[in-house]
């Protein structure tokens, strides 16, 4: 039986996605993995098999990213199912780096409330020991997910660019900020300054000195981009202790 021509379009979209998804993963985490080589030697020795691990599993997240992003990516291009748009001038100036917080806010809140959903101990085991069994994660780990939490997350940008309006640009740097974040923040290291991260700014901002003591502790520092709602919710444990300077 032929399949019929949007279902191939569709598949095929997909498919560009998740080979799109996976080799940026490849070459961003390649790239920070190479740098912390450089700027740390030696911080990776040893986890040569937990690497491994690390790729394998974000190779698979990546497929379950690319299935929901091209098929909204084809129903974009196909039918204008999207609030994407291309013309800087459809809508006002600003809306151009609001909507880029309004992104990372809703991202963020999303993130926050499913990853304490994810440390209840049932659902712990099922979805979530597997981004907790790099210990301690490095530039690898960052797509390092059980499918049930790869979904949790892949749904999220899919599911916001059919409801609030955003620049083409503006998305792109969404997805840079979400993939260099994700990285960063389970590379071992701290790369921002201590002037920020120890800043009254760096007391709102997560960098990998916060989301590295959730790998230490478990039950704190759930957020993903922001401190809000773990200061409002009781869960900020501050900083690792393992990233302070002399
Ligand atoms: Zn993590
Ligand atoms: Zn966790």
């Amino acid at each position: 039986m032929a399949l019929d021509a949007p279902l191939v379009a569709v598949l095929v979209s997909a498919f560009a996605m998740t080979a799109i998804v996976g080799v940026r993963y490849l070459l961003t985490s390649g790239l920070f993995a190479w740098i912390t080589a450089r700027v740390r030697p030696g911080h990776y020795k040893g986890l040569d098999r937990q690497i491994r691990g690390e790729i394998a599993w974000s190779l698979a997240s990546a497929a379950i990213y690319g299935i929901p992003s091209g098929v909204v990516a084809w129903g974009w291009r196909e039918h204008g199912w999207t609030r994407i748009y291309t013309d800087v001038h459809d809508r006002p100036l600003w809306w151009l780096p609001v909507s880029v917080l309004v992104y990372l806010l809703l991202h963020d809140t999303w993130f926050y409330w499913t990853h304490r959903w994810m440390h209840r101990p049932r659902v712990f085991r099922i979805a979530h020991a597997v981004h907790h069994a790099s210990r301690p994660p490095t530039a690898w780990a960052a797509m390092s997910f059980h499918p049930v939490e790869a979904l949790t997350g892949a749904v999220v940008i899919p599911a916001l660019v059919l409801l609030v309006p955003i620049h083409v640009g503006a998305l792109g740097v969404v997805l840079t900020i979400m993939t260099v974040m994700g990285i960063t923040n389970h590379m071992g290291w701290e790369m921002f300054p201590r002037a920020l991260v120890h800043s009254p700014l760096g007391r709102w901002l997560i960098t990998a000195s916060h989301h590295q003591r959730h790998h230490e502790s478990y039950r704190c520092n759930y957020g993903l981009y922001f401190r809000h709602w773990d200061h409002l919710c009781g869960t900020d444990a501050g900083l690792s202790q393992a990233f302070s300077r002399p």
